[in-house]
């Protein structure tokens, strides 16, 4: 009989053979349990580990607190119907505060399983998770666990069972229909009779179907008495959880060669014409290879190992190869598969699987690959931006530059995490989703990387806008051969949302592009303006209303560039900008190019668009989150008291039996050392979500406050 190395090798070049998918939910709804299930019941790793080894589970830390945190990858073999196939699962983290991570892993991934808790159904994370999975083309479907809970807790029968799987299916199906693109709302509908829904206990390793409940006849009713009886192992036996899941898995979710073909046109903006394009669709090993970071891990031994997918192409040790972001040539020194959860060293890759890749220098998740320049892979979109910030100190000033060392490594483990140097006082920051999330951090740099630190109070991060259009302001240069004429006013909330939502694209537009003309226009922009639409950047656009002005291609990019330095620190208080809009109007230029290089045309312009930024009443936004809260009814009173105690609002509160279900809003500001309060008010029996996060205006009374405090703190200018 072959070997596992062997047949993964083999399987490696037949992509019908291939499934890519990720596992999520909610937290605690029992991820790394069924992942364990799943590689022991595939000779992954041994039967008696899984469940106490949490092989997904990397960090120490993860296992302390029994949530998992990072994805990484790992693959199975599976028979089914006399073929084998080769299976990548990558894991995804279940609590918000990492939803990046979910983000970037399924970008991976061309199929997902969702699971689902069946006694507490759909929560906060089930939706989000699920929007991120649509949102990158991933295919979903549905794992109902946890159903020893519904007969030993809830005493359920075979009926009041059915018509639980029945409301959480139908729940999910409604979902997905609201939020999926309209060729797929229909399409992607989990069926209970298809098989496309299987249901079970990953705990006790077994799982079923409704095909497969007729295939070894087995009812409700059995179920239940195996139960009554003490006898789950019998159950295990006929209904093993990996063949059912890997079975659905196959049957339901598409391989590389399918999926890319509806993928690809939605996450690569390039020519899907051009040979890169056609490469891409066709997932063909023989074309450009493109290869998309998702994720870096620091090996000890092999150093960063870039994890992600290979769309197309071949990628081998020693090759020289091209990242489009960095715009660098670098070379390979080690490209991986896995087998189970360990990193082989093979000769090649080919496209269509997972692979890690050793030897990019300064490699950064969301990265393109390729062994000829390629346009880049569309920018990895997070749900929520970092809007929490603390400062981290070494206890001892020799650890200092270990700090720096580890910081950096931080940053690119964890691309929603933003690490900056504030040049005033050279402190680091560290900037992330949330409180937890920050402390899972700092806590990590101690535990793991061995170096000492204190971390300041957090902080959040605010955004400036403009609430009016300005007048036309201009710009001299400072040898006073050119002048930039500018105005400002908010854009269209249109335009914004699709941005957030990612229909517009981000970037700059350098050519004709009829595709974001068609989108603008459906926002309701006219014909003429959508053209003049030059630079979409962090939700605000730039738009080049100049006409007949001869040198204009020669300026233009440094215009942008001052716009996008406003926008990454606007006037008020350095903080980043948010929706604006601004018209470049009119130009005098020198005729001579040596009088208009970056110096001056950079110094005019930033002069010319603060004025006019001041001038379009400027005003702060603070965000907020949306938070779901989950407790028992009894303590409705003091969750409200802990909610309006630090400026919330109550959105809804429902109630079904003795739980209780609280959807509040936040200003993040506000969020700090929530959770211990809440533990205290309820006794330990509340838990928290993050739902959503928005920006909001901070009421007038308090911006000047709150304009002095972020300039004192940055060391900026401060007005008496
Ligand atoms: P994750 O956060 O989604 O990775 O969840 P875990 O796999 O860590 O599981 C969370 C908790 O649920 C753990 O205490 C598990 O033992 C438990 N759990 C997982 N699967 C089942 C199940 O099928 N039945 C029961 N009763 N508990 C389960």
């Amino acid at each position: 009989m072959a070997s596992q190395v062997d047949e993964i090798l083999k399987l490696m070049h037949q992509p019908a053979r291939i499934r890519n998918i990720g596992i999520c939910a909610h937290i605690d709804h029992g991820k790394t349990t069924m992942t364990d299930s799943l590689l022991a019941g595939a000779g992954m790793i041994s039967e008696e580990l899984a469940g106490k080894l949490l092989v997904m589970d990397f960090h120490a830390d993860e296992q302390e607190r029994g949530i998992t945190i990072d994805s990484a990858n790992v693959n199975m073999l599976h028979e089914f119907e006399g073929e084998k196939y080769l299976i990548n699962l990558i894991d995804t983290p279940g609590h918000v505060d990492f939803g990046g991570e979910v983000t970037r892993a399924m970008r991976a991934c061309d199929g997902a399983v969702v699971l689902v808790d069946a006694v507490e159904a759909m929560m906060p994370q089930t939706e989000t998770v699920l929007r991120q999975a649509l949102r990158e083309r991933v295919k979903p479907v549905l794992f109902i666990n946890k159903v020893d809970r519904l007969i030993r807790e809830l005493k359920l029968t075979p009926d009041g069972m059915q018509d639980r799987f029945l409301k959480i299916i139908a729940d999910i199906n409604n979902f997905i229909k609201g939020i999926a693109p309209p060729e797929f709302g229909n399409k992607w509908q989990l069926s209970v009779q298809e098989g496309s829904v299987g249901f079970g206990s990953a705990i006790h390793k077994w799982a079923l179907s409704f095909p497969y409940m007729k295939k070894i006849d087995m009812s409700f009713a059995d179920i239940l008495k195996a139960y009554e009886e003490g006898k789950e192992n019998e159950i295990r036996k006929r209904a093993r959880l990996h063949e059912v899941i890997l079975n659905m898995a196959i049957r339901h979710l598409p391989n590389p060669l399918e999926a890319q073909k509806y993928r690809v046109p939605k996450i690569w903006p390039g020519d899907l014409e051009s040979e890169d394009g056609k490469s891409l669709l066709n997932c063909d090993s023989k074309g450009n290879a493109a290869f998309v970071v998702t994720k870096i891990v620091i090996d000890e031994h092999a150093g960063e190992v870039a994890g992600g997918r290979l769309f197309s192409g071949t990628l081998k040790r020693g090759q020289e190869v091209y990242m489009n972001q960095a715009k660098q040539w670098t070379k390979i020194q080690q490209v991986n598969l896995y087998r189970g959860p360990q990193r082989l060293i093979v000769d090649e890759v080919v496209s269509g699987n997972i692979v890690g890749v050793v030897g990019l220098k300064g490699v950064f998740a969301g990265e393109t690959v390729s062994s000829q320049p390629i346009e880049p892979f569309e920018a990895l979109k997070h749900l929520f931006e970092p809007v929490v910030t603390i400062s981290i100190e070494a206890k001892k000033a020799s650890d200092l530059p270990k700090l720096v060392e580890v910081l950096k490594k931080v940053g690119k483990e964890d691309p929603t995490v933003k690490v900056e140097i504030n040049e005033e006082t050279g402190e680091h920051l560290l900037s992330g989703m949330g409180e937890l999330h920050l402390e899972v951090i700092a806590n990590r740099i101690k535990t793991e990387k061995g170096v000492d630190v204190t971390t300041s109070t957090p902080i959040v991060d605010y955004r400036e806008t403009v609430q009016s259009a300005s007048d036309v302001f201009e710009g001299r240069t400072p040898n006073k051969h050119n002048v930039f004429f500018v105005a400002l006013e908010p854009l269209e909330p249109a335009v914004y949302d699709a941005i957030i939502a990612g229909e517009i694209r981000e970037g700059r537009i350098k050519k004709k592009d009829e595709e974001l003309w068609k989108k603008l226009e459906a926002c309701g922009i006219p014909t003429k303006e959508s053209r003049q639409y030059k630079d979409i950047y962090r939700g605000s656009v730039f738009l080049d209303k100049t006409k007949g002005i001869v040198h204009i291609g020669e300026v233009l990019e440094m215009c942008i560039d001052a716009f996008e330095q406003l926008v990454n620190g606007a006037p008020l208080a350095k903080e980043p900008a948010i929706r604006l809009k601004v018209s470049f109007v009119d130009t005098k230029l020198h005729e001579d190019a040596i009088h208009r290089g970056p110096a001056q045309v950079m110094p005019a312009m930033r002069d010319a668009l603060t004025d006019a930024f001041m001038n379009a009443s400027p005003t702060l936004y603070e965000p907020l989150q949306i938070l779901q809260l989950e407790s028992e009814v009894r303590y409705m009173g003091e969750i409200s008291k802990v909610i309006q105690n630090r400026r919330g609002q109550l959105i809804a509160v429902d109630q079904e039996g003795e739980h209780l279900t609280i959807k509040a809003r936040l200003p993040v500001n506000e969020t700090f050392g929530l959770a211990a309060d809440l533990r205290g008010a309820t006794e330990g029996r509340a838990n928290y979500f993050i739902v959503d996060q928005l920006f909001q205006r901070i009421p007038q009374e308090l911006q000047q406050k709150i304009i002095r405090q972020i300039r004192q703190r940055k060391g900026l200018e401060v007005e008496k």
